[in-house]
């Protein structure tokens, strides 16, 4: 059999992706894709019949003027007050882990929260302390998922409080961009959007 093609091999990595992994991936990772990979991502997001679900983040991503929109609407985000505690901006976004694992099920939930760096940082601890508890169990992916999400905590909780705007504040509301956009500028509405990042 031939040798795979860098780009056929960007395809079936794609294609291995689960539903939400391949709309983390449009959200968090687009960005520093290349162009290939951008094409084999949007080609799969087709092939899955898709399109339509992740329109918002695709014409972010391709259009100019709209990405500038977005960016000056995240920059804004960036100063508002904290959606859940109301402390005084900017806030950012974290991601956390948590895994679980019941007898043979591990499962593997990325959280966004958008918030002041006091609500992230206990998001991720309840995230973690979570996870350490509930997620060895299940073999063999229990281990596995638990060491990385545990390895991870420090990088996160530096980020954190570093409270900049950061990918993850960036990729948290490219799905909800038309809610955010239509929302802009009424602060309740624009928080109980940024409560819930999807
Ligand atoms: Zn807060």
């Amino acid at each position: 059999m031939a040798r795979k093609t860098p780009y056929e091999k960007l395809q079936r990595e794609f294609s291995k992706l689960s539903d939400a992994a391949l709309a983390s991936t449009i959200k968090y990772d687009y960005s520093d894709l290349n162009e290939d990979g951008k094409r084999a991502l949007l080609e799969e997001i087709e092939k899955r019949g898709q399109t339509e679900q992740h329109m918002d983040a695709i014409k972010i991503w391709n259009s100019e003027t709209l990405n500038q929109e977005y960016q000056s609407l995240v920059e804004k985000i960036h100063m508002e007050t904290c959606p859940h505690c109301g402390a005084p901006g900017p806030i950012s976004a974290s991601v956390s882990t948590k895994v679980f694992s019941y007898v043979i099920m591990t499962h593997k939930n990325k959280n966004v929260r958008v918030g002041c760096p006091s609500c992230n940082m206990s998001k991720l601890n309840n995230d973690t302390l979570a996870t350490a508890f509930l997620g060895w169990w299940g073999i063999p992916w229990g281990p596995i998922y638990t060491i990385g999400a545990l390895g991870g905590y420090f990088g996160k909780r530096r980020k954190i409080n570093r409270n900049e705007l950061n990918d993850a504040l960036y990729g948290s509301g490219c799905s909800n961009y038309v809610d955010l956009k239509t929302a802009e500028n009424d602060s309740t509405r624009l928080k109980a959007i940024l409560k819930n990042p999807t």
